[in-house]
């Protein structure tokens, strides 16, 4: 009861603290705006000095925001993105929009408005790929440019080889919605699916397809003894029971060794042979590192991730301008999420505008467990949510009864109307955009 009591407190305080940084964000806003309005600001063509930020998802995006908002009017810098993507991809919402039909235009959130009311000139939006980082430039894939930067952001997350249901891997919108429609037709048609992982995408996964089809043999294979292993006890329970009591066949401590497409064969360890139709794989994550591997080599991990400072400088004293963020740093986060990528994006953004004012980049990320908070759908109607400090736990179990799970507040926290898209009615066949709309 006290640990529970204590949990409450410290998730009180949490919420204070956060409230806190947005009300200091927003009011220094409203000072720059201020100020412009009164003293005028640069143009884009003064704004000589630039602030790189390679990738634009929750870190990236958010690190784009703050900076944008609060550079004073009259800085010499400006901020440039550069992202492949052609929308902000809302990874939360894959698992469920690979089994359910008719949302999929929503787990990509039209990219702008997030940045709305910045000073005009403040940034420069590309869309293109970074392939190659020196000590003072990035050199872009597509238009093969080079990009000079005094403050350069690394915050280009982590990715998968096999893409859905964990990540889309590919830049436009128009063929995400494909894949992913590609995926519901597959598994519609299947008979018996294999999904492995049993982490939150697999168990989201496999606990949708079954709840959709009851007639579907629909399998999880995880490698540990308990699914969500990385969580408390009690979610692990929970999760369990949630995939049992909808009939998903769990199969644990076991791996997959060999995956035979042609066949649909698939073996474990153990040498047992399952024969499916649809596979799924839910693992394989790993941090998007390689943008460094030249310039600093000895600061990637062994796990890929970025090493970096208490301030997220990169941890080379050689290069004291470029700063991580998000899931490609080492940060010792015990489970990376939206949270944790976007707050440690508000550290890189405030040690940047102080080392740009010519101040030291003092703000530092700690790891906070209440970043690990988690909402895991167990089937169409129903959630659990978990808050854990490794002391304790509390669980919250919902019923559900959004189909596209908060994408509508995502799209409207983005600065983006849900679900209106320009891009959509310029790239969609007719047919597609009274459905894009909806
Ligand atoms: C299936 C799934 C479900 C999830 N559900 C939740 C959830 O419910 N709640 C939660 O809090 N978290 C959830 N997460 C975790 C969350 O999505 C990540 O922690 C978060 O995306 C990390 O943000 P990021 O900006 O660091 O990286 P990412 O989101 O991976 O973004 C990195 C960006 O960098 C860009 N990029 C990569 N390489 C380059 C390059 N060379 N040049 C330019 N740009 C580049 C990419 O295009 C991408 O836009 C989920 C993750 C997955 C996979």
């Amino acid at each position: 009861m006290l640990e529970k009591t204590k949990l409450y407190t410290k998730i009180a305080g949490y919420a204070l603290v956060m409230l806190w940084t947005e009300l200091r964000l927003a009011l220094r806003g409203v000072i720059v705006r201020r100020q412009a309005a009164l003293f005028g600001s640069l143009g884009s063509e003064e704004r000589t000095r630039n602030i790189v930020i390679v990738g634009a998802n929750f870190a990236g995006y958010r690190v784009a925001q703050i900076i944008a908002k609060n550079l004073s009017p009259r800085s010499p810098y400006r901020v440039v993105v550069v992202e492949p993507n052609s929308h902000f991809h809302f990874t939360w919402v894959l698992p469920r929009f690979c089994v359910v039909k008719g949302h999929e235009h929503k787990a990509f959130i039209p990219y702008g408005g997030y940045l709305d009311g910045v000073i005009e000139g403040s940034y420069r939006w590309i869309q293109d790929k970074v392939i190659d980082i020196d000590r003072t430039t990035v050199r872009l894939q597509g238009s093969e440019e080079s990009i000079p930067y005094e403050f350069l952001v690394i915050a280009t997350g982590a990715g998968v080889q096999d893409g859905l249901p964990s990540r889309v891997n590919c830049t436009e919108k128009t063929e995400g919605i494909k894949r992913l429609q590609s995926m519901q037709n597959r598994l519609e048609s299947a008979n018996t699916v294999v999904v492995v992982g049993g982490g939150a995408a697999g168990v989201e996964v496999a606990t949708d397809a079954k709840d959709l089809y009851p007639e579907k043999h629909i399998i999880l294979i995880h490698s540990r003894d308990a699914v969500m292993h990385r969580f408390g006890k009690g979610l692990q329970k929970s999760a369990r029971e949630g995939l049992e009591r909808l009939g998903v066949e769990l199969i644990l401590e076991e791996r997959v060794v060999n995956e035979d497409a042609a066949t649909g064969v698939v073996t474990l360890r153990s040498g047992r042979q399952i024969t499916c139709d649809f596979f799924m794989n839910c693992t394989g994550q790993r941090p998007l590192s390689e943008v460094v591997a030249t310039l600093s080599p000895n600061s990637i991990s062994s796990t890929g991730h970025i090493k970096v400072k208490p301030n997220l400088q990169i941890a080379d004293d050689s290069l004291p301008n470029i700063y991580i963020c998000g899931d490609v740093a080492d940060t010792d986060t015990p489970n990376p999420n939206a949270r944790s990528a976007m707050r440690q994006g508000t550290i890189v953004a405030d040690n940047i505008l102080r080392a740009a004012a010519g101040k030291t980049p003092s703000y530092v990320y700690e790891n906070q467990w209440a970043d690990g908070v988690i909402k895991l759908t167990l089937g169409l109607d129903r959630s659990v949510t978990h808050l854990g400090d490794g002391n304790s736990e509390l669980l919250f179990a919902s019923k559900e009864t959004d189909e596209a799970l908060m994408s509508a507040m995502a799209w409207s926290r983005m600065g983006a109307k849900p679900f209106e898209d320009a891009y959509m009615d310029a790239h969609a066949p007719e047919a597609e955009r009274d459905i894009n709309k909806s």
